[in-house]
C-alpha cells in the first residue's frame, strides 16, 4: 500500500461541522475550538462547539426518525449495517490517516483501531438473530408467554479522544441496529472521523436523522444529559466525568453506562518467559504513547530475580523506541494528543522523582528532528514504585511504566484488588494453576493470561470493574444489545379457551 498523505495544516483552517438529519450543518453557536496536528503542533482545523439549541435540533431530528426506523424490519436494518461495513472496509486507510492526523498515534496502530471498530459493525449485522426473543408455549392451559426487546428511542454517545473511530463504534452500530436513533458527541480533540462515518452511513442507505453528530464540549454533553427525549447515554472517558455523568443521567431518569479511567497492572511471575514478557510490556505500555484505557501502566514483579531479568531489557528497548511522526512507516510511538497532556505527563514524571521512585529512563524534553513544535515526549520507565505514590495511584495516560515489586502471588493479587480502578489486567506465567487462580481471584473486568491487552471481541462486551465503569452494562456484545433495548413480556390467551369468570387470586399455572 502506498503511504497515505497526512492531513496537515497546508489547507486553511475550516470548521468541522455537525451532522444532522443526513447533512453537514455549519455551526450557529459562534463557539469553536482548535484541532491540532499533534506531530507538527500546528492548528490544522477548527471544530464547532454546539450550543444547547443546536443539541435540541439534533435530538429533534433523531426523535422524528425514530418511529419509522424502529418499525423497519431487523433484516433491513442489518442490510444497512452490511452496506456500512463494506464502506468502512473500503475507506479503512482514509479513516486511519484521519486518526493519525488528529490523535497522533502511528498509522499502523490507527489501522488496528479501525479494524477493531469494524468488528463491532460485523457483530451488529447479526441483529436479527440477537433480537429474536424468547417464547414459552402453554405457560398455563391455553396461554403462551413471550419476551421481546424493543428499542429505547433517541440514545446518545459521548466519546474520548483516544479512539475516535473504535469507541463510537462500540456504541452506534449496536444502538442503531437495535432500532434506536443516535446522537454522537465525539471528542473535540479529534472530531473529523465522526463526520466521515456519518457520511458513510448516509451512503449506506441509513435514513436521515437516524445518526447525528453534534460537535462540542461540556455544554453539549449537559444539554444531552438534561434532554427529556434522550432515553439513554453511553459515555467513555475519564473517571471523574464518568461518575458525574452517571449520577446526573440517573437524576434525569436516563439509562447510563459510563466507562472511566484505568491503571492496568501486569503481574510477572517468576516462571514467565522473559522475552515474551519484555515484548508484551513494550507494546502494551508504550503503544499509542500509553494513551489507551487498556495500556499497561504498572508491572508487578513477583520476586526480585524476575525483575532483575526483565527490567534492564525493557530499559534497553525503551531507549531504542522509534518515536516519530505517526505517518513515518517505521514509527513505533507518535506524539501526545495536546501540549497540555504532554505537560501533564511530564509533570507526573517530576512528581515520581520527588516521591522517591527510581527513574530508569527519563522521556522528558524529547524532540523529533523536523517536528520540533510537535507534542512529543519520550518513553519513561520507573522502578521501585510503591503503592503510596501518586504515580502508582493515579492514571497518567501517557508512555510511563511503573515497576513495583511483590514477594508473593497473593501480595500481587491483593495490591491489584486494592486499587480503585479495575479495567484491564494481565498475568504472565507458564503455570496453569497460577493462571486459573489469577483469573478467578482478580477484581478486574478484563483479564489477560499471557495476553497484555485483553480487549474482548465484539460479541463478548467491554467493561471494567470498580471505578472504571459506572452502571452494570458493558459496552457492545450482548450487554450492548440489552443496554439499547427494553424488555417487553407478552402473555396471550384466545377467547375460546376462556370461560372461567373473574379471577381474584394471583394467576398460577392451571
Ligand atoms: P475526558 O473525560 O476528558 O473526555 C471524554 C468526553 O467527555 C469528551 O467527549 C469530552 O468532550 C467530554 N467532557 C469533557 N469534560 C466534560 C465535562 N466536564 N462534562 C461533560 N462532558 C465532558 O476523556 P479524554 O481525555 O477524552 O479520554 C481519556 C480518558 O478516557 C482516560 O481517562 C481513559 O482511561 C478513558 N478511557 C476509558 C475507556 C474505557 O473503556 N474505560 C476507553 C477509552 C478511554
Amino acid at each position: 500500500m502506498s503511504q497515505p498523505t497526512p492531513h496537515t495544516a497546508s489547507v486553511a483552517p475550516i470548521d468541522i461541522p455537525h451532522f444532522i438529519h443526513g447533512v453537514s450543518v455549519p455551526s450557529q453557536s459562534g463557539r469553536r475550538q482548535a484541532v491540532y496536528n499533534p506531530a507538527t503542533g500546528v492548528v490544522a482545523r477548527h471544530v464547532a462547539l454546539a450550543s444547547a439549541a443546536e443539541v435540541d435540533v439534533a435530538v429533534a431530528a433523531a426523535r422524528a426518525a425514530f418511529p419509522a426506523w424502529s418499525a423497519t424490519p431487523t433484516i433491513r436494518r442489518a442490510r444497512v449495517m452490511n452496506a456500512f461495513l463494506a464502506l468502512m472496509n473500503q475507506h479503512r486507510d482514509e479513516l486511519a490517516a484521519m486518526i493519525t492526523a488528529e490523535h497522533g498515534k502511528v498509522f499502523t496502530d490507527a489501522q488496528g483501531e479501525v479494524t477493531r471498530g469494524i468488528e463491532i459493525i460485523e457483530f451488529a449485522c447479526g441483529i436479527p438473530q440477537l433480537l429474536k426473543g424468547d417464547y414459552t408455549e402453554q405457560v398455563s392451559t391455553g396461554i403462551d408467554n413471550w419476551t421481546v426487546r424493543q428499542a429505547l428511542g433517541v440514545v446518545a454517545g459521548v466519546t474520548p479522544f483516544n479512539f475516535p473511530v473504535m469507541v463510537p463504534c462500540w456504541m452506534f452500530p449496536v444502538a442503531i441496529a437495535c432500532g434506536n436513533t443516535f446522537v454522537l458527541k465525539p471528542s473535540e480533540r479529534d472530531p473529523s472521523a465522526s463526520i466521515f462515518m456519518a457520511e458513510l452511513l448516509t451512503k449506506a442507505g441509513l435514513p436521515a436523522g437516524v445518526f447525528n453528530v453534534v460537535q462540542g464540549d461540556k455544554l453539549a454533553v449537559d444539554a444531552l444529559l438534561g434532554h427529556p427525549d434522550v432515553k439513554a447515554l453511553s459515555f467513555v472517558g475519564s473517571t471523574p466525568i464518568a461518575q458525574s455523568i452517571y449520577e446526573r443521567g440517573a437524576h434525569h431518569g436516563k439509562r447510563v453506562q459510563a466507562l472511566g479511567g484505568a491503571k492496568n497492572h501486569m503481574v510477572v511471575m517468576p516462571d514467565a518467559d522473559v522475552e515474551q514478557t519484555v515484548d508484551a510490556l513494550i507494546g502494551a505500555a508504550y503503544g499509542s504513547a500509553g494513551e489507551r484505557c487498556m495500556a499497561i501502566s504498572v508491572a508487578v514483579f513477583v520476586g526480585d530475580e524476575i525483575a532483575h531479568q526483565v527490567i534492564p531489557k525493557v530499559a534497553e528497548r525503551v531507549r531504542a523506541l522509534k518515536i516519530k511522526h505517526g505517518m513515518a512507516l517505521d514509527a513505533e510511538m507518535g506524539p501526545i494528543v495536546t501540549a497540555e497532556a504532554r505537560d501533564r505527563i511530564e509533570g507526573y514524571i517530576g512528581l515520581g522523582v520527588d516521591e522517591g521512585a527510581t527513574l530508569v529512563v527519563d522521556g522528558r524534553g524529547y524532540t523529533v528532528p523536523g517536528f520540533e513544535n510537535g507534542f512529543f515526549t519520550g518513553a519513561t520507565l520507573f522502578d521501585h514504585v510503591t503503592p503510596d505514590m501518586r504515580i502508582y495511584k493515579e492514571e497518567i495516560f501517557g508512555p510511563v511504566l511503573a515497576c513495583v515489586r511483590a514477594q508473593t502471588f497473593a501480595e500481587a493479587v491483593d495490591l491489584i484488588n486494592a486499587h480503585e480502578f479495575g479495567n484491564g489486567v494481565a498475568c504472565y506465567t507458564r503455570d496453569g494453576n497460577t493462571a486459573r487462580e489469577f483469573a478467578r481471584q482478580i477484581q478486574v473486568g478484563m483479564v489477560g493470561i499471557n495476553v497484555p491487552i485483553p480487549v474482548p471481541m465484539a460479541w463478548h462486551g467491554f467493561g471494567g470493574w470498580k471505578r472504571s465503569l459506572f452502571g452494570d452494562m458493558h459496552a457492545y456484545g450482548e450487554e450492548g444489545v440489552r443496554f439499547y433495548t427494553k424488555q417487553k413480556s407478552v402473555m396471550q390467551r384466545w377467547p375460546e379457551s376462556t370461560a372461567k369468570g373473574a379471577e381474584f387470586v394471583m394467576p398460577t399455572a392451571q
